[in-house]
This record gives structure tokens, C-alpha cells and sequence, in this order.
């Protein structure tokens, strides 16, 4: 029977990448198979590619054959360029003809300085395109089994950034809110201020026991977790070692991990990823269902 269906899913008509354009791209939290469609397109046709320290070799391993690769994150104690020198770089490839492919861990405009960088192209009447990207703090809280929202435990969830422009905690927070209408809490960025972050938020309300995951590279091969609770996480991501990127989880939706992270399969490599804790889990599992 003709179901009149196209064999292969890379034939939808995606936009082409025009020379002297910018494509600002969202490369998600890691796992090359949450790039979005136009993200690979972008990295199939872009002739240079300024990328941060966060986007994995196997991410860029996609790029083609011509395209040229600019870091532009910090990596390995090197200090990062400024963000002018970032903005004026894009503009620069692009007055040059270029394709230019601004490629962001997550989604471009979630704490990445997306909308800066858009600001400056717009302003630079440079034509410029935004890819969307699988933020880490929902898709990477997914592959270690914790839902951002779920009914009947929160309707509201909150993305907060643990460094602000100046690199300490942001003064502008309210923590009382924050600690008091936001069931779920989501940090970013905030290994380094933990200790004053459950502090704040126990002062401001929230219980000491309150369920708290840190889940470290998230949807790659290393991804690891440690599950504690609001008033032990600081000592516990110092004496366990928690690798950075990591993301911070505050709320009862990481208690759902025990029964969703173990049966999960989330690998890359279609396998399943169990951290040792995953494993205990499942090996208890199966034991009890024989
Ligand atoms: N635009 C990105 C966030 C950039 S800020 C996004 O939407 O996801 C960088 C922070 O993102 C890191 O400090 C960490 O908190 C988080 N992050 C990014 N990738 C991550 C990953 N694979 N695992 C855990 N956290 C990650």
C-alpha cells in the first residue's frame, strides 16, 4: 500500500542556511540525540562554528567536512573572550559572508546569553535565526528520572541561575517566594553557592528534609547523581565529589526518581545508565520481583 510517506525523516523542508546569516543553537544538555533537526542542519552548512567549552566532541563531530571551529568558552583554566568580543566576532563572520553557527549548550536563550547575543545582531541588522534547545534543567532532570513538574506534586517550577554577572550568588532573588510558591526549584550553575542557596532557603521556610538531586553531566556517558535532602546537599556534593556541569533539583519531584531512573533507558548507546546508586535501586527491584 502507498501511504504516499517519504522514506526518510531528514526530508522535511528545512530552511536553508543563508551565507552572511547567524543561526543561534540550542545543542541541548549532551546526548547528540537531542539536537533538534534544524541543529543539525546548522552544523551540516555552517562554514565556521563558534561553540562553547559545554558542546561535546560527539556533538561537533557532526559539523562538515569545511566548517571552520571557534571555542569560545572557558576551558581549561583559559579565560573566555568577553561577550563584545563574542558579539563583534558573529557580526564580523557574517558582514564576511559567512554561515555563521553561534552553537549554545541547552537552549540559547536560558541562562546562555542568547538574548544578548541576539540583541547585538539585531542591532547590527545582521539577519539572524534562534534554534531552541532542550534546556539541561528539564531534559537532563529527565534522563535521571526526575520530572520537572508532575501532577498532583507541582504546577509551578522555578529556573534559577547561582551566579549572577559577578559570579556569586544574584542579589536580586526572593527567597522567601522562591522557598514558598515554587514546589519545584530548578539551579543552574550553582555547585559553588550550594551552601548559602539551602541556607537561604531553609531560613526562608522550606524544610530541611526537602528532597535535593545534583545530577552531573547530564544525558552524556558520565552522567552521575547524588539524591540527598536540603540541609545535608552541601557537605554531601563536597564529600561525594560532584562534578561540574551539574544541575540542582529542590522539591518532592525527585523523589520520583526511585522508581523512574532505575528502569529507564537513556544511554546514548540505547543502554540503559545506571550511577551507582541507579544500580543498587535496580538490583533491590529485581530482587523483590524475583
Ligand atoms: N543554556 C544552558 C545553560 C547554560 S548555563 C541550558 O539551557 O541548559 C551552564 C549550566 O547549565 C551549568 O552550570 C549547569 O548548571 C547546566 N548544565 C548544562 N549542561 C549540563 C549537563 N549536561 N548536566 C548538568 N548540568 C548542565
Amino acid at each position: 500500500m502507498d501511504t504516499g510517506r517519504e522514506a526518510a525523516p531528514w526530508c522535511w523542508d528545512l530552511p536553508e542556511f543563508a551565507p552572511g546569516t547567524v543561526w543561534l543553537v540550542g545543542a541541548g544538555p549532551g546526548d547528540p540525540g537531542l539536537l533538534t533537526m534544524l541543529a543539525v542542519q546548522a552544523l551540516r552548512h555552517a562554514d565556521v562554528i563558534l561553540h562553547d567549552a559545554l558542546i561535546g566532541d560527539r556533538i561537533l563531530a557532526g559539523a562538515g567536512p569545511g566548517a571552520e571551529l571557534e571555542p569560545v568558552g572557558k576551558r581549561a583554566g583559559r579565560r573566555s573572550p568577553r561577550q563584545s568580543e563574542i558579539d563583534r566576532r558573529l557580526i564580523a563572520h557574517a558582514r564576511a559572508g559567512r554561515r555563521v553557527l553561534r552553537l549554545k549548550g541547552g537552549d540559547p536563550f536560558v541562562f546562555g546569553r542568547g538574548g544578548e547575543e541576539a540583541l547585538a545582531l539585531a542591532k547590527a541588522g545582521i539577519g539572524f535565526r534562534v534554534v531552541p534547545g532542550i534546556t539541561a534543567g528539564v531534559g537532563g532532570l529527565a534522563y535521571a528520572g526526575i520530572p520537572a513538574t508532575h501532577r498532583g506534586l507541582t504546577g509551578v517550577v522555578t529556573l534559577v541561575t547561582g551566579r549572577g554577572s559577578a559570579g556569586t550568588l544574584p542579589d536580586d532573588i526572593d527567597w522567601q517566594a522562591l522557598a514558598l510558591a515554587s514546589p519545584a526549584i530548578v539551579f543552574y550553575m550553582a555547585l559553588g553557592t550550594l551552601g548559602i542557596i539551602a541556607e537561604r532557603l531553609i531560613a526562608a521556610g522550606r524544610p530541611p528534609m526537602t528532597p535535593v538531586a545534583v545530577v552531573s553531566d547530564a544525558t552524556t556517558e558520565r552522567q552521575s547523581a547524588i539524591v540527598t535532602t536540603l540541609a545535608r546537599a552541601p557537605r554531601e556534593v563536597v564529600r561525594l565529589g560532584a562534578r561540574s556541569p551539574a544541575i540542582i533539583a529542590v522539591g518532592e519531584v525527585v523523589r520520583l526518581r526511585r522508581t523512574l531512573a532505575a528502569w529507564q533507558q537513556v544511554a546514548p548507546d540505547g543502554g540503559t545508565v545506571l550511577d551507582t546508586e541507579h544500580r543498587a535501586i535496580a538490583d533491590r527491584l529485581t530482587r523483590a520481583i524475583g
